[in-house]
């Protein structure tokens, strides 16, 4: 039989907005010890907007409306993606008025971006480690790249018929309860750790924002899961807070996957508690409610 004092508390965080699975998940909830927070949609908006296009100096799409055919161009192909910064590009160029049209070819590269090819020309945008891939030299643009990154926005660097022609930036802003929420997690004596595929500078603006000190950026999506199991390895006791598809396996992998509620079924699933409310400081409830529950069983 389920412990009245289970059913009360898992009802009382119900009410809060965090669905506990369980008597099991209620009780390794109050032990953990390392959050691990996934970036993108679960310390940030999860919407992000176009902030900025740069082209490149000395080529055709350096006039405006070379720049205007650019974005165009990467709208048509973004939008045969699922990822939200495809999703960002595509509504920034149809709100300005462009024709976003389907591409002859389309390939997603996880956790690089994506290439095709629109209107007879070749594509290819996503971060650096893509652009390596296909042999494009960034220097021209890493300056800008790196000074948008430093803002916390996201840079994507843009190729077309296999030379660089511009980067694309867009900002996803953090959730206005993060840094409180952040805050209470480590009043409660837990380590927080911000997991994310995004480059490296962009990730360390965001959790400065958020007050997260510590940072495991350009991960692929399959090392979410290594991360985990690494930490679990050195003795932590992991809770993984995600929102996406991609978060699940970590999400299972963990002590406690914890979804967030605004995030797809799947992470839903593979979670042993949901956060309805998409906001971090259920993360800090659902422990205080164990370590509450457990001392009143003892
Ligand atoms: P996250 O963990 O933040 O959800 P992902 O692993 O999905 O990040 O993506 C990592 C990086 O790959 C992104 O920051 C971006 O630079 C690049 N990327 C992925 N998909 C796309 C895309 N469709 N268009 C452009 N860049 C992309
Ligand atoms: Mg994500």
């Amino acid at each position: 039989a389920v412990p009245t004092a289970v059913m009360v508390s898992t009802g009382k965080g119900a009410e809060l907005g965090v669905l506990i699975k369980g008597g099991e998940a209620l009780q390794r909830a109050g032990d953990v010890s390392t959050v691990v927070l996934d970036k993108t949609g679960t310390v940030t908006e999860g919407r992000p907007t176009v902030t900025d296009v740069v082209p490149a100096a000395g080529t055709v799409h350096a006039s405006a409306a070379g720049r205007d055919a650019l974005l165009a161009l990467v709208a048509s192909l973004e939008s045969s993606s699922e990822h939200p910064l495809a999703d960002a590009i595509v509504r920034h160029a149809k709100d300005q008025g462009y024709a976003v049209r389907a591409p002859e070819a389309f390939e997603s590269h996880t956790g690089r971006g994506a290439t095709g090819v629109v209107d007879g020309t070749a594509l290819a945008v996503g971060n650096e480690r893509l652009m390596a891939d296909w042999v494009i030299n960034v220097a021209p643009l890493r300056a800008d790249a790196e000074r948008l990154a430093g803002e916390g926005k996201t840079p994507m660097y843009v190729a077309v018929d296999g030379a660089l022609a511009g980067v694309i930036a867009v900002a996803d802003p953090i959730k206005e309860t993060s840094r409180e929420a952040v805050r209470r997690l480590r009043a409660l004596g837990l380590d927080v750790v911000m997991l994310t595929g995004d480059n490296r500078r962009t990730a360390e603006a965001v959790a400065r924002a958020a007050g997260i000190d510590r940072v495991v950026a350009e991960v692929l999506p399959d090392g979410k899961v290594a991360e985990v199991r690494r930490l679990q390895e050195q003795g932590r006791v992991v809770a993984m807070v995600g929102d996406g598809i991609n978060d699940a396996p970590a999400l299972a992998q963990a002590d406690v996957g914890m979804a967030v509620g605004s995030g797809t079924d799947v992470a839903a699933e593979a979670a042993d508690v949901v956060l309805m409310r998409g906001d971090l400081a259920g993360v800090a409830r659902a422990v205080e409610l164990s370590r509450r529950t457990m001392r009143t069983m003892k």
